[in-house]
């Protein structure tokens, strides 16, 4: 499968998704608002040929809540950035198609696993990712060249309109990262990961003199972790480390979407409360990037390579390497398609968020503030003040499952809990798989009190 075309095809689709199914109201106003688009497809392979590829969470978002409006209820969506929201829109479509399984339903994607009561994807089925952008914090931190040299020659149709920025040759790696000697990383030698870099400006290496600068991200090292060191140039960040959301005032608590997507490699993207039903987690087989400031190098570092080490993993779990790659074709209402407005200079983020999911009921879901679009103040707390993603909404969705099943038909792991913190703790393997992968890399990550999710 050339990976070139593959990534093309994917964009395409979750664009073609973007225009046709999610509503104006929710998107950015193209004159003066851009916006962050990301999406989950689902793919079924029959006997060898794969065919029906379809959009089966699609997120947009550009915001993130401050630490002071976070609520104990989990009433509030905390993080809206896009890979987030599509994120939790792909829950409530696996919750969904739980419930199709627990019926019975022939036309569902699980199917009954090894275990009692544990369900796992239907042979032929898998996930992919697409993003229209590189997600914030580390896999943002990107070798910069001067510009004569980011135009790749053309050895290939796919690589004439490589991306600008796309850097993937061993030199250009060194070059990235020698001068911070005090990162936590070495260079990643995903030698194994050739034949994917086809379209790369491998054979332009030799010729390609050394970065100079470093794309830079505005999410903040942790607190007490190893920080920036802000000087001019290549030593600018350090990289490999966990970041929060960048964000001006309120300070946001919220994890980096490449410090988050990181975890899904490892825990899967399916969540806590689905274990209880799931044989296996569910990994990404791939992530596609649209037409941005890309380097696939950043990307393995943040989203894999740096987790590649941990060890003591429960059964089942494991570092997840999915397949990265970069499409040539650009998001209509990214930050960099809206040239006009950039250079009137008056471009702001979206505060609009959309979630859709492909769910018979309800499919879409507006949001602003982590609230349902248009909610005043005195409705917070209201059931209409919920968006159909949030924690308690989803917590929901999942217990009323439960509630349905028959004596038999429920897992052992799942009896005599009240709270969603309980329900999430009961996930036994998960939550050692976390532990394990917490004590390992990602020591300093900021994780939600469970005063926040001591709701039911
Ligand atoms: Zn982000």
């Amino acid at each position: 499968m050339a990976g070139s075309d593959t990534a093309d095809e994917i964009a395409a689709l979750c664009y073609e998704h973007y225009r046709t199914k999610l509503p104006r109201q929710g998107q950015p106003n193209p004159s003066k608002e851009w916006t962050l688009m990301a999406a989950v497809i689902q793919v079924e392979s029959a006997a060898g040929k794969t065919d029906g590829k379809k959009v089966v969470a699609m997120g947009t978002g550009t915001k993130c809540i401050g630490q002071s409006k976070l609520r104990k209820t989990g009433d509030i969506l905390q993080d809206s950035h896009a890979e987030i929201i599509a994120r939790r829109s792909f829950q409530r479509y696996l919750l969904h198609q739980l419930s199709l399984a627990l019926s019975r339903s022939q036309d569902c994607v699980l199917v009954p696993g090894n275990d009692p009561n544990k369900w796992t994807l239907k042979p032929g089925v898998c996930f992919m990712f697409f993003t229209s952008h590189t997600p914030c914090g580390d896999a943002s931190i990107i070798p910069m060249l001067p510009l004569e040299d980011q135009l790749c020659p053309t050895s290939t149709a796919a690589s004439e309109a490589t991306p600008l920025f796309t850097t993937t040759n061993k030199r250009k790696t060194t070059a990235c990262d020698s001068p911070t000697a005090h990162k936590r990383m070495k260079p990643d030698g995903s030698s194994q990961e050739t034949g994917r870099k086809t379209e790369s400006c491998e054979e332009s290496a030799d010729f390609t003199p050394e970065a100079t600068d470093v794309f830079r991200t505005g999410a903040k090292c942790i607190p007490g972790e190893a920080q920036d060191r802000y000087n001019p140039g290549l030593d600018y960040h350090t990289v490999g480390v966990l970041r929060v959301k960048p964000g001006r005032g309120d300070r946001t608590i919220s994890m980096s979407c490449s410090d988050k997507m990181a975890r899904w490699n490892v825990l899967g993207c399916q969540g806590a409360l689905l274990m209880h039903f799931l044989q296996q987690p569910i990994y990404l087989t791939s992530v596609v990037v649209g037409k941005c400031p890309f380097s696939l190098q950043s990307m393995e570092r943040a989203l894999h390579s740096r987790c590649r080490n941990v060890s003591g993993l429960p059964e089942v779990f494991l570092v997840h390497k999915p397949q990265i790659q970069q499409s040539h074709l650009q998001f209509q209402h990214g930050r960099d398609a809206l040239k006009e407005a950039k250079r009137a200079g008056k471009l702001v983020p979206c505060g609009a968020a959309i979630s859709w999911c492909a769910v018979p009921h309800q499919p879409l879901d507006v949001t602003a503030n982590g609230y349902r679009q248009g909610t005043t103040k005195k409705a917070i707390g209201t059931p209409q003040s919920r968006s159909r993603i949030c924690k308690v909404e989803l917590f929901h969705i999942f217990r009323q499952l439960v509630e349905s099943l028959s004596e038999e038909q429920l897992p052992h792991s799942l009896r005599d809990l009240q709270t969603y913190c309980e329900y999430k703790e009961a996930a036994l393997s998960y939550q050692e798989a976390w532990r394990r992968l917490r004590e390992q890399v990602f020591t300093s990550w900021i994780r939600t009190s469970r005063d926040y999710l001591n709701f039911s």
